[in-house]
């Protein structure tokens, strides 16, 4: 069969009132996980397993914790050892104020080509989307080597535990390629930032305000190592420059906190301060690296302060303990991922690309992280991102996602599945 014709029967399967519908049923399913409201993916993820058995396909419903069910949607294509697996989440952030909003955030109201609600963009429009694109591989009858995979997974927006329990069950051995259906606008991203998030935890000793010198203040070192932060970031960005599609590395202090727990008072000189900084680092930083420059500076700022303490007790003829500790605690190592450019899963998704918008795919990174940060480092899964919807309107009221290039997406999806399975 000719890959025009090939191209025709899967498009032809991609019904537009059909994608509609399933992206409004999930947008109308609050999945907002919040145990004290009783809210979870359990619901949604039900009505996926219910979509996929309808459809014939083979599911499984995977509890990660209760309440939080993965589904594993599994269909053979044909002969051969490669597996393209869809990536979406069931899971949307809290809508907050109900107020704010315009629109009902659980309502999926479609006004002026877009529909409005909570995941319509992030990413309940793209996971029906790759629903709808895997179904239109299935219906449409084109040969096809290998298989393909849907992970709709739970808990992406927090602690990923949706993607870790994938893994674990061993279901991303077999994959050799993810399409990570998040909202790029249309933009097919071959990397994503990596992250090394750590905590800077100063002890000193309290005291009265109107007497500091009876403690030891935490507030020199919180400044040194907010500039040594700062001088961090200057260097990276030096040594390693801007990437063209990830930007600039960043060292960005995002808590300060003294004293580091319980209220502040302003006649209390606090003994603990808590620092934690968030960095995002670029392809060319070596995380070992990076990770040995903030305890590098940890120690440095103890010193320093010490030799202040030290002198400046000299001069002030001052007998006092001096025992300022700064203990710095990793909380998260994530790599950055790319995925080169010439991978036949970049190329594949260049391709359907092209042939749906008939424009010239543009490629981009994503600034944080997703399920497929995961994939590739734990399993070196190769990953490309994309869907629709602005990237700037996840997360926020009046979510909204464009109903024209929900569509495209579809096609898109559906369309590398096919280049990617492509049989002769
Ligand atoms: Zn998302």
């Amino acid at each position: 069969m000719a890959m025009q014709e090939k191209i025709k029967k899967v498009l032809a399967r991609i019904d537009r009132d059909e994608l509609i519908g399933l992206a409004a049923d999930l947008v109308r399913i609050n999945s907002v996980w919040d145990p004290e409201e009783g809210s979870n993916e359990q619901q949604a993820a039900e009505y996926v397993a219910g979509w996929a058995q309808k459809r014939g396909f083979a599911y499984q419903l995977e509890e990660v914790a209760p309440g939080r069910p993965n589904v594993i949607i599994t269909w053979r294509g044909g002969p051969g050892e490669k597996t393209l697996m869809y990536e979406g989440h069931t899971d949307v952030v809290t809508p907050g104020d109900p107020s704010a909003w315009t629109t009902d955030p659980f309502g999926a109201e479609i006004r002026d080509g877009r529909m409005y609600g909570r995941g319509s963009c992030d990413t309940k429009g793209n996971l029906a989307a790759m629903l709808i694109a895997m179904a239109a591989l299935k219906k449409a009858g084109v040969p096809l080597q290998g298989s393909i995979i849907g992970g709709v997974l739970c808990d992406e927006e927090d602690r990923m535990l949706g993607v870790r329990h994938f893994i674990e069950q061993g279901h991303a051995d077999r994959v050799s390629g993810a399409v990570i259906c998040e909202p790029q606008d249309g933009l097919i991203c071959t990397c994503q930032k990596g992250a090394v998030r750590a905590e800077f935890f100063v002890s000193g000793r309290m005291s009265h305000g109107a007497m500091p010198l009876s403690g030891l203040n935490t507030a020199p070192a919180v400044a040194e190592i907010i500039r040594g932060l700062h001088r961090l970031e200057q260097q990276a960005a030096a040594t390693c420059g801007r990437d063209v599609h990830l930007g600039w590395p960043s060292f960005t202090p995002t808590v300060v906190q003294a004293p580091a727990s319980g209220p502040s008072q302003l006649n209390v000189m606090p003994g603990q301060a808590r620092i934690k900084v968030d960095v995002r680092t670029i392809p060319g930083q070596d995380h070992q690296q990076v990770i040995a420059d903030l305890r590098g500076l940890a120690r440095r700022t103890e010193q320093a302060c010490l030799e202040h303490y030290q002198q400046y007790d000299a001069f002030l003829d001052l007998e006092r303990r001096r025992e300022l500790k700064i203990q710095t605690t990793i909380l998260t190592d994530r790599p950055c991922t790319q995925t080169p450019e010439d991978h036949p899963l970049v190329q594949a998704a260049d391709r359907a690309s092209r042939q749906v918008t008939g424009k010239e795919p543009q490629h981009a990174g994503v600034p944080g992280a997703t399920n497929g940060t995961f994939l590739w480092a734990l399993k070196d899964v190769p990953i490309v991102t994309l869907g629709a919807g602005d990237r700037f309107v996840p997360h926020q009221v009046d979510e909204w996602v464009d109903l024209d290039s929900l569509f495209q997406t579809a096609e898109i999806y559906a369309l590398i599945g096919l280049y990617f399975l492509a049989a002769d």
